[in-house]
Formats: C-alpha cells, structure tokens, sequence
C-alpha cells in the first residue's frame, strides 16, 4: 500500500515568455503610428494576417510590408462573460474576427458596440491603442 506524496505547500507560478520580434518589429512600429500592416509574400503574393516570416503558402521567406487601411467588416463575434483571471478587472467583453483589407481576417476586443447590437457584416474600424505598460494593441470599433 502507497502513501500520499508529501507536498510543499502551493506557490504561484509566473510564466514568462521572451518573444523574438526583430521580424515582425514594423508592424509594432506602425501600430504605434496608426497605421495597421502586415507582410506579402514576394514570391507568390499570399498576403498574412499575423505577420509572417516565412509564407505558409509555398515557404518563402521573403516579404514586404502593405498596408491594410482601417476599414474592416465584421465575420463573427463572441461574448466573454467570465473573463480569464489576467482579464478579470474588464468585466465581460466581445472578441471579433473581422476581414480587412486583402481579405485577411483579424482577431481583436469589439469595443464600444453591445453584443445585441452587432451583427456580421457590419462596418467597422481598426483603431490603435497603447496599454498602460506602453504596448501597442489594436481593437475593433464601429465605423
Ligand atoms: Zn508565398
């Protein structure tokens, strides 16, 4: 017959991760401008939505940076009601997938539009933010 482990007693764990962004610096850097790009693949033209790298269509590794403008369409959205822990203190909130320009879709917060209210194919707009630590971020919001 076994005995129970004996434990230490629980302790938080904080996971840190260092995210190499050398690659993909100019979309930040165009966040913080007000403008929202991402890469074009220079071999055959698939454009990404996050920006990559290396194109996932034929995996070249060369790219440029478009512009995507700010007008978006909304593609579907949810309610979160019980927030995660790191988002507690927002209260409930609405993730969108919205398509933009080039027909890359998007993820991001629906800001300043009730659940009830929106609706697929809704216009919308792409609007830069700056959070308190001082990272670029962008949410969605009514056009
Ligand atoms: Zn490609």
């Amino acid at each position: 017959m076994s005995e129970a482990p004996a434990l230490h007693s629980r302790r938080p764990l904080t996971l840190r991760f260092n995210i190499p962004i050398s690659k993909t610096r100019e979309f930040w850097d165009s966040l913080r401008a007000g403008r929202f790009v991402t890469t074009k693949c220079t071999s055959c033209g698939k454009v990404s939505f996050p920006p990559q790298s290396d194109c996932p269509e034929c995996m070249g590794s060369g790219f440029e940076w478009v512009d995507l403008g700010r007008d978006a369409t909304l593609v579907t959205f949810t309610q979160v009601m019980v927030a995660p822990a790191s988002f507690s203190a927002d209260g409930s909130y609405t993730i969108a997938i919205a398509e933009l320009g080039g027909g890359v879709r998007a993820l991001a917060w629906l800001e300043g539009v009730r659940a009830e209210d929106a609706s697929p194919g809704m216009k919308l707009k792409v609007e830069a933010r700056t959070s308190p630590d001082g990272s670029p971020y962008y949410v969605f919001v009514r056009a």
